[in-house]
């Protein structure tokens, strides 16, 4: 690797990550993208959460991506949901234990592009609703690793390192102007991403950050807790499950009760059916989100597998349908939904969220989503589900750190209240931001501004000529172009 040669370097190689190195190198910069574990992807991929949720903020790179796994056989689905325990009908005599999202071959990728719009509607309203509008993405994770990594080879100017952590930054008064790679190399640039989701970089720079929920006097959120505290959102250890011709109930691993031993009964989980028909599992949650921030990710993990192995034996035995599967693999990575976040130069709140694109007076909204408040064990609202109205915007100054000028944060420890990141934590919502990263990285350096110069217009403007909505709803081209899933 040479030392440096390079415009941009972008730490973290998950949706954000990726997305970030992509549009950069496409708008001409020459990008290192560095990567600690051993693939493309991060949670998205490695996490076994192969899934994107329904979500206004799905154009842009996350169509591309899309569009690029359906070139690989069976690689690839939009779901619908099937069975779900909260909205059983009346032909499904036994409670499912969750939900499941079933891929569904009448629906097009963009049908996958709201959620909001059951907020206000009674049970029976909303259930309707979410049957009709509520479909998402599913793919096999090795299709995505695959597709991203040839959307990046294409640019010819980025360079993948995998299987390489940071381990820390030079900083000189406020800019950044190397990483050290473990193993003791040093990488200068003059531009850098932090794309680690959990702030390795931001923290290394000192930059502020904040670990738990806000308490209410922060930001006045309304659904905030009164005093601040350190919960975090759950973590879940995924597994997929496969069919077999031998229907069984597995029998434990050694050392592994029957009996759930975490709470009081077994987490309902999401289970998605990939396409080539198996499933996967996604418990909600595996465990406590601050209990797997304490214990660390190694301890973590092996507790979650443990749990893993009885939620699935505890599945096969109460649920015969599940005795003609057999357990395949358990996620390599524990899927973490929350970790630190920066405290950046504008913090998302839940006023954000509440007051939507109509009446948000940013003028650097740079993402749109309308993820619900969704926090997993946490039980965010007790008026309700979290749903939300309309979609809402994300800043670009969500992006900024206070305490340094060339550096950007792209991840899901991007600049938000707890309230905030249980809402737009999602894949293709870090995407957009990455990709918002990328660009702004591109015009910073054209124009030898810091990334906080760069006028939000021309920025705004470079993302819609990249086919990303930054409305709703969104424009008639657009749409026509989302409608052609082939390209
Ligand atoms: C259990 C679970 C279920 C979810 N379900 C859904 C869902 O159904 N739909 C949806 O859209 N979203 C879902 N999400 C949310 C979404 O998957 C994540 O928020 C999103 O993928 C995070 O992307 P990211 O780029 O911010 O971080 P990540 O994908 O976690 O990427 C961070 C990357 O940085 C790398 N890294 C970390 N430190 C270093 C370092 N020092 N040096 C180099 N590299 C480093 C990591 O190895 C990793 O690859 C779920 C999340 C979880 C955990």
């Amino acid at each position: 690797m040479s030392r440096a040669c390079h415009d941009l370097v972008v730490v973290g190689a998950g949706s954000a990550g990726v997305a970030a190195a992509l549009s950069a190198s496409r708008s001409g910069l020459r990008v290192l993208l560095i990567e600690a574990g051993r693939g493309l992807g991060g949670t998205a991929v490695h996490g076994g959460v192969n899934c994107w949720e329904p979500g206004a903020g799905g154009t842009g790179i996350p169509f591309e991506l899309y569009r690029r796994m359906r070139r690989q056989v069976a690689a690839v689905g939009i779901y619908s949901f099937g069975r779900h325990l909260a909205w059983q009908g009346a032909d499904e005599p036994v409670a499912y234990p969750g939900g499941e999202q079933v891929i569904d071959p009448a629906r097009c990728y963009l049908d996958t592009l709201q959620r909001h719009g059951s907020a206000n509607l009674s049970l029976a309203e909303a259930l309707v609703f979410r049957r009709q509008h509520w479909h998402g993405v599913l793919y096999e994770p090795a299709a995505c690793a695959a597709a991203m990594a040839d959307l990046l080879a294409q640019t010819g100017r980025c360079q993948v390192v995998l299987g390489t952590a940071v381990t820390d930054v030079d900083r000189v008064g406020r800019r950044v102007t190397a990483v050290a790679l473990a193993g003791g190399l040093r990488v200068r640039a003059p531009l850098f991403i932090d794309s680690t989701a959990d702030l390795q970089l931001a923290v290394a720079c000192g930059c502020q950050t904040v670990l738990g929920q806000e308490g209410r006097a922060a930001f006045g959120e309304p659904d905030a807790p009164t005093m601040p505290n350190g919960r975090l959102n759950g973590a879940s250890l995924l597994y997929r499950v496969t069919p077999t011709d031998h229907p069984a109930v597995e029998p434990l691993p050694p050392g592994v009760p029957d009996a759930c031993w975490w709470a009081s009964d077994f987490p309902v989980a999401a289970v998605n059916h990939y396409p080539n028909g198996d499933l996967g599992v996604n418990m909600l949650p595996t465990m406590d989100g601050r209990e797997a921030f304490d214990l660390g990710p190694r301890p973590a993990y092996e507790e979650c597998a443990r749990r893993v192995y009885a939620h699935w034996h505890y599945r096969q035995v109460h649920f015969a349908e599940y005795r003609a599967y057999r357990m395949l693999a358990l996620a390599p990575v524990l899927g973490v939904r929350e970790s630190r976040r920066l405290v950046g130069r504008y913090v998302l709140t839940q006023h954000d969220l509440m007051a939507g694109l109509s009446d948000q007076r940013h003028v650097d909204l740079v993402a749109i989503a309308d993820h619900a408040l969704d926090t997993h064990g946490g039980g965010t609202r007790p008026g309700g589900p979290g749903e939300l109205a309309a979609p809402y915007g994300v800043p670009f100054s969500c992006l900024l750190p206070r305490e340094v000028d060339n550096l950007m944060v792209a991840c899901r420890g991007a600049s938000f209240t707890s309230l905030a990141a249980s809402s737009c934590r999602l894949a293709r919502t870090m995407m957009q931001l990455g990709q918002a990263a990328g660009t702004a990285a591109a015009l910073a350096l054209g124009h030898r501004l810091d990334p906080a110069d760069v006028p939000p217009a021309l920025l705004q403007d470079r993302l819609r000529a990249q086919h990303v909505s930054l409305e709703w709803p969104m424009p008639a081209a657009l749409r026509a172009r989302l409608a052609d899933e082939t390209g």
